[in-house]
């Protein structure tokens, strides 16, 4: 299974393979200080796949404070050790 790593603000998500907007997340939990970490599964194709967000409160505060670079930098290293724990 393919590995998806984007980073993103939560909105409702599409399914990567057949694009339905029949999904749900059947696990989330915190990854890092700003993040959560939800695991989505389409039910139009059963596909599962990973993603890490960013409430979009968060993500507001983040672009006003302008250290996004940081941020970044910040939010990829939580997701490395969180991957480095456990792949469920
Ligand atoms: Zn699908």
């Amino acid at each position: 299974m393919k590995r998806r790593r984007d980073v993103k603000k939560i909105k409702k998500a599409k399914c990567p393979e057949c694009r339905s907007i029949l999904t749900r997340v059947s696990d989330s939990r915190p990854c890092g200080k700003y993040m959560y970490r939800r695991r989505r599964v389409c039910d139009a194709c059963k596909y599962r796949w990973t993603t890490y967000e960013i409430p979009s409160e968060t993500w507001k505060l983040f672009q006003r404070l302008k250290k996004l670079e940081n941020i970044v930098k910040e939010l990829n290293k939580a997701i490395e050790s969180n991957e480095g724990l456990n792949e469920s």
